[in-house]
């Protein structure tokens, strides 16, 4: 079948699930949620699945804490003084999330040098520090994110790591990663780790106990990732981070040829018994804000669960799986996420099928750009807002409120919408059509999205939509 035969039938059977579903459920209330579709039910305490480190015993609980979405300060708009960006992030609140994740039992940390901004290690070092906690009571996760050409020395390597040292106020790692090998392919893995020693200071500092557990995590080229595992015997990999969700089990490949399915991935450690330790269970937060019609098939089946639930029940359903990343910037993600995993409601064989093949084929029915809102392209040197410009294109697409053809009988209403919100969330100047296509955006892109192929479509569409001529062939490709 080819891609626009199965968007077909996969949009039919999306239509006929939907209109089932909403059947049931409209004007309806729900118990354990209030009118607005929140929790009210208490969050357990002591209830949390840990999963054991083969390696060291650690017993890990199987929700982490990603910290790369810390909340930030409202900002006084009569005030014409820019905080620093340290100062921008709510260091109260984070401070408020982290103990709360401890007190229910959360009790790994996830950061990295270039985290929000350069200041998640010092924000996180903070946070546990004040917590109270013990530091044998919770792991820290960090990164060697050497990603820029002038960081590629063994000195620059060697300081990264120690700043992280010295940010996260310890003098010991849990869990180190190099940092998203992959993209640049072997050649920047070489410059990156192999050929300036990094990688052999890496497992000195193992040796010594600095760092506990040491790990690489993967985007992007697959080589990389192939390369570092037939290297196992060698560097002993005692963890590996990998992007796992049930849209990219099977589909990561078909929808995009640069990414790796997670099918893969997740064997490849589970031959060499590495323990995987799992980003993007939500796809960017995309596989919470489904379309109307797939959120209505999977509330058919549990009602009362959230949407995202399913996406983390899947996640931690794999034996292998140590623990699941979560990036929670506010308090009502982090309690859903505790009430999913306190305990762990493994998913039947049946459950995970279903996910994998309907419900994935079924969400990429409507062609959404896989964008996470990572913000790794950023700054674009021409201005462009570019996870602002994917956001709400992705949005218009998740609550069906795309324009389909001029000849649609909405198609007026439809066009204001559009256009109206788009000119509310991208400010002219950084909207697609100024994207020059100088593709400096790319390579730092972890989701390999062809950053200025998707601006030009986009572009294209609104121009279309501006006067009069979209057909509904163009919505899709
Ligand atoms: S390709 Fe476009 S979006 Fe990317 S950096 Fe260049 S101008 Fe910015
Ligand atoms: S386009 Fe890529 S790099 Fe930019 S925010 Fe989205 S996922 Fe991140």
């Amino acid at each position: 079948m080819d891609r626009r035969e199965f968007l077909k039938t996969a949009g039919a059977a999306s239509g006929a699930a939907a209109l089932a579903a909403c059947g049931g459920n409209v004007g309806g209330s729900i118990a354990g949620l209030d009118p607005m579709g929140h929790h009210t039910d208490e969050v357990p305490i002591g209830k949390m699945t840990y999963r054991t480190n083969p390696n060291t015993n650690d017993k890990v609980s199987i929700l982490g804490y990603g910290m790369m979405r810390l909340p930030n300060r409202q900002l006084d708009p009569s005030s014409d003084q820019r905080p620093t960006p340290a100062e921008e992030i709510d260091q109260e609140q984070v401070n408020r999330l982290v103990r709360y994740a401890l007190d229910h039992g959360v009790n790994y940390f996830d950061t990295s040098p270039a985290y929000s901004r350069g200041y998640s290690e010092t924000a996180t070092g903070i946070a546990l520090k004040a917590s109270g906690y013990d530091r044998s009571k919770y792991y820290i996760a960090t990164k060697l994110s050497n990603f820029s050409p002038a960081q590629w020395s063994h000195e620059e390597g060697v300081k990264i790591f120690q700043n992280s040292l010295k940010f996260l106020q310890t003098d010991y790692i849990d869990y180190l990663l190099l940092h998203a090998i992959g993209g640049g392919g072997m050649d920047t893995l070489h410059k990156r780790f192999l050929d300036n020693g990094v990688l052999d200071y890496l497992l000195e500092q193992r040796e010594k106990g600095v760092i506990r557990n040491l790990g690489f995590s993967y985007h992007g080229d697959v080589t990389c990732f192939d390369y570092l595992l037939s290297k196992h015997d060698e560097y002993k990999w005692d963890f590996v981070q990998i992007q796992l969700n049930y849209v990219d089990w099977y589909l990561a490949r078909e929808m995009n040829p640069n990414n790796t399915d997670a099918e893969y991935l997740y064997n490849e450690l589970d031959k060499r018994d590495i323990p995987a330790v799992i980003m993007e269970p939500l796809l960017g937060g995309r596989l919470s804000k489904m379309p109307d019609h797939v959120v209505a098939t999977l509330k058919q089946r549990r009602p009362d669960d959230s949407v995202a639930s399913w996406a983390f029940r899947y996640a931690g359903t794999k034996p292998r799986v140590l623990t699941v990343l979560s990036g929670m910037t506010y308090m009502e993600h982090l309690q859903d996420n505790i009430r999913s995993y306190s305990p762990l409601q493994p998913l039947t064989q049946e459950e995970q099928d279903w996910l994998e093949n309907e419900v994935a084929r079924l969400y990429y029915s409507y062609p959404t750009i896989p964008c996470t809102n990572c913000q790794y392209c950023m700054p674009c040197p021409y201005g462009i807002n570019i996870p602002a410009i994917f956001d709400h294109y992705n949005r218009c697409v998740n609550q069906g409120t795309m324009p389909e053809s001029a000849q649609a009988a909405n198609f007026r209403e439809a066009r204001r919408r559009f256009l109206i919100s788009y000119e509310r969330t991208v400010p002219r100047e950084r909207q697609a059509d100024h994207c020059i296509g100088c593709r400096q955006c790319v390579s730092h892109c972890p989701q390999n999205i062809r950053i200025p192929e998707q601006l030009r479509r986009i572009d294209g569409f609104i121009e279309k939509l501006k006067q009069g001529t979209l057909t509904s062939a163009e919505n899709i490709e």
